[in-house]
């Protein structure tokens, strides 16, 4: 495709949503896959605006049709992409960005390896929980047993970070936005030749930061804080009971 492939992958609750709606705002020439999913619709989503909303019996025949450029199962849902959206963008030559898990990611970096990959982590595991729980409650609905789920499963896809490019750990939402968006404007100017708007210099400088390789430093407070490397004792509770956000 002329355009870029971007594939944006997070632990639930890390603020990937929030950032890609930003970037939207600010961002023009690109595409936001659609995704099918099982899962019922959360809060104000409405069918084909966040999602596609579909039954598991549609979604298994769409698959058998091969309609899908990947799926998986997540928190016992299926979620998919269709190829339609990336056939799509690809006729119009727009750039394409996919909010997808990591199972998702490794099926189409299989078969698209120059996509560029961007992680989202939240800072520690006691943001993460808070974040998850607001926003349940922003949304009426509180299901503790599908928070412990999303947070059980953070670990394990924090640790699928080095398969990315870039990491953007979302602490400051305003600063985490602006990378996001040096990210897109930084490989646009390097594949493309596209001009930077303005600031082009410190773009770049940005966008080189969040690349994986320049991250070791800034990602080793998280790393520990989820228990995935470096000194045990440092790890956070996921499950803690402290009451200073409930
Ligand atoms: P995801 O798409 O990764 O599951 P969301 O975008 O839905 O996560 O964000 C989860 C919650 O965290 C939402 O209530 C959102 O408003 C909030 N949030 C996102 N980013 C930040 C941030 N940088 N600081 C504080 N709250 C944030
Ligand atoms: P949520 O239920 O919070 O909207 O999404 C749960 C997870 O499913 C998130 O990690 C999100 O990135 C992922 N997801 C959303 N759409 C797709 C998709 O089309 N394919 C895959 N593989 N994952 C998706």
């Amino acid at each position: 495709m002329a355009g870029i492939l971007f594939i944006i992958s997070a632990p639930s609750g890390s603020g990937k949503s929030t950032l890609v709606s930003e970037l939207r705002k600010q961002v023009g020439g690109i595409d936001f896959a659609i995704s099918w999913t099982t899962r019922a619709p959360r809060g104000s989503e409405m069918d084909g605006r966040e999602y596609h909303f579909t039954t598991r019996e549609e979604f298994q025949s769409m698959a058998e049709a091969g309609m899908f450029l990947e799926y998986a199962e997540v928190f016992g849902n299926y979620y998919g992409t269709a190829r339609l959206s990336y056939d799509d963008a690809l006729a119009a030559g727009h750039d394409l960005m996919l909010d997808i898990d990591v199972q998702g990611a490794a099926q189409v970096r299989a078969k698209m390896p120059e996509a560029v990959c961007i992680f989202v982590m939240p800072p520690n595991p006691k943001v993460l929980r808070t974040r998850l729980r607001n926003r349940s409650r922003a949304e009426g609905v509180m299901n503790e047993s599908e928070l412990y789920r999303r947070l059980s499963e953070a670990s394990r896809e924090i640790e699928k970070y080095r398969e990315y490019g870039y990491i953007l750990i979302n602490d400051v939402l305003d600063r985490a936005v602006a990378q996001l968006e040096a990210i897109v404007l930084a490989e646009r100017f390097y594949r493309n030749g596209e001009p930077i708007p303005f600031r082009s210099r410190r773009t770049l400088e940005v966008a080189a930061a969040c690349l994986q390789t320049n991250s070791q430093e800034r990602l080793k407070p998280v790393l520990e804080a989820f228990g995935i490397e470096g000194d045990p004792s440092r790890q956070q509770l996921l499950f803690g009971g402290d009451a200073d956000d409930d």
